[in-house]
This record gives C-alpha cells, sequence and structure tokens, in this order.
C-alpha cells in the first residue's frame, strides 16, 4: 500500500494500538526504528529543512499526531481511524511496556523533568523499567557522551525530548551507534506527564484548538502558530505534493 503524503511528508494513519503493537514487532527484532509524531510544523519545516524532510522520509512510522494532518488526509478522502498523539502516546507505551518488560530511557527536557516523569510513570506502573534519564541536549560536542550513556543502560525504547526537528535528526544521525530498537522523538510530553505544562483541556483536544490553549499557556509560541494556517493553505492548495518552492529546490 502506498504511504500517505502531505507535501511529501508521508504519514501512516495508524491506531494508538496499531503503533504499539509496532513496537512490540521491533522491541523484538534488531537494529533502531524510529518513530516521528506529525503535525502540521512538522510540515511546513520540512519544506525548508532538507535534512528534517529525508529524516521523515526514513522514519519507520510518521504518526498523525496533529489535527490539521488528520483533517488534510481526511481531505483527500484518506481513512484515519484516529490522531495518534506522542502526549497520549507516551503513557501507553509505558503502560505496554510495563507488561511486556520493554526497557526504557527518557532523554531531554529540562533539569530534572525526565526524571521526575520516571518517577510519575513507576508510580503508575510499578513494573515499568526505566532503566536511565538523562537531561542533556541535542549539541554535537554532547552526543558521545549521551550515546555512550544510553547503550550502558540497555534500553529497548529511547524517548527524545529535545523537540521537533532537533530530537528527530538527532536520532537519525546516530542511528548507526544507538542500541536500541525503537526511538522516538515525544516533544513537550514529559512536561505534561511531570504537570509542569498542563495538557489542553478535553474540550481543546477534541475541536482541533489545542494550539489555541498552548498559545494562552505559552505566548511566546505565536511565530510558531503562524505555520498553521499557511500549512491549511499548502494542503489544500498542493495535496500530496511538494510544495513549488521545495520541487524546486529553493530553500530559505
Ligand atoms: N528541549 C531540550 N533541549 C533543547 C530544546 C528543547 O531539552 O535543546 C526540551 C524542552 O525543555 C521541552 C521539549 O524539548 O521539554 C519540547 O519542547 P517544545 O515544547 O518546543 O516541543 P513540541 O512539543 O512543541 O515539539
Amino acid at each position: 500500500m502506498t504511504r500517505p503524503r502531505i507535501l511529501g511528508v508521508p504519514v501512516d494513519p495508524v491506531t494508538f494500538e496499531e503503533m504499539l503493537q509496532k513496537i512490540g514487532e521491533w522491541a523484538a527484532s534488531t537494529g533502531l526504528h524510529q518513530i516521528c509524531t506529525v503535525n502540521p510544523e512538522f510540515v511546513i519545516v520540512a519544506q525548508n529543512d532538507p535534512v528534517f524532510y529525508e529524516v521523515l522520509q526514513h522514519a519507520d512510522l510518521c504518526v498523525p499526531d496533529g489535527w490539521g494532518v488528520v483533517w488534510a488526509l481526511r481531505m483527500r478522502g484518506i481513512h484515519v481511524p484516529e490522531r495518534v498523539t506522542g502526549s497520549d502516546g507516551v503513557p501507553m507505551i509505558a503502560e505496554r511496556a510495563a507488561g511486556k518488560g520493554w526497557r526504557l530511557f527518557l532523554l531531554g527536557a529540562g533539569p530534572g523533568v525526565a526524571k521526575q516523569a520516571a518517577q510519575f510513570l513507576h508510580d503508575q506502573y510499578p513494573l515499568l523499567k526505566i532503566v536511565g534519564t538523562y537531561e542533556g541536549s541535542p549539541r554535537p560536542e554532547e552526543a558521545e557522551k549521551i550515546i555512550q550513556l544510553v547503550n550502558t543502560a540497555q534500553p529497548d525504547i529511547l524517548l527524545v525530548a529535545y523537540g521537533a526537528p532537533k530530537q528527530d535528526i538527532w536520532i537519525y544521525q546516530h542511528k548507526g551507534e544507538l542500541q536500541v530498537k525503537v526511538a522516538m522523538g515525544i516533544g513537550g510530553t514529559l512536561d505534561f506527564i511531570t504537570g509542569a505544562v498542563p495538557r489542553a483541556p478535553r474540550f481543546f483536544r477534541r475541536t482541533g484548538l489545542e494550539w489555541l490553549y498552548r498559545l494562552y499557556l505559552q505566548p511566546s509560541r505565536w511565530r510558531r502558530m503562524l505555520r498553521l494556517p499557511l500549512f491549511a493553505f499548502y494542503a489544500l492548495w498542493y495535496g500530496e505534493n511538494l510544495t513549488r518552492k521545495k520541487r524546486d529546490g529553493a530553500h530559505d
């Protein structure tokens, strides 16, 4: 089956359960499998960032994280059973990991956040094995140390919270060195788990207005939000194809 695309970026219309099944298959196999959580910002940023675009092309699974992405595919008659977000997906991964014995490593977020998130998850799923947490940063000079730390802890699943696109590029660039089965960029998910940043109330999440709530909480995100109307326009105009600028190979 051909993979649906929005402006050239692949999106796999899976359910949460299908994502968990895939993780289970990969946890029992060899090599690193990368999961990306595609939202409208990913699609727009990828038009101007050739490295990020390449990362998304090679990801083993691109889940439909943003409502805009779900909408753009449904507009074209593509069946998208549900929106699969990283922030809802991570607690589900933790629950499944506790049952299956998958080992988790939490990387990134602010000082102490990964450790605190690990404690929260562990309180909820006492059988969960979180074999390491580390803040670090996606700066190249830190990579060697982080990779050594991760490999020594021997996790099956590495969750990276450096924000997109840095986290996804970081995973892709260190694919050959990281000895994990699954690696996933999870953005601000650890901040949600610890409660440092409250999740939007259900109403906002269900009506596609989560961006509005996040803007209210973090007004500094307004520039990033400008990508949303641009995404809607491009998605309607170009559909699965590249934007003209991207097709012509022009980047700014
Ligand atoms: N972050 C980090 N190091 C960096 C940049 C970001 O640890 O160099 C963390 C930040 O603390 C936050 C997470 O990355 O916990 C996600 O940030 P953001 O809210 O921008 O991500 P989004 O959910 O919008 O992708």
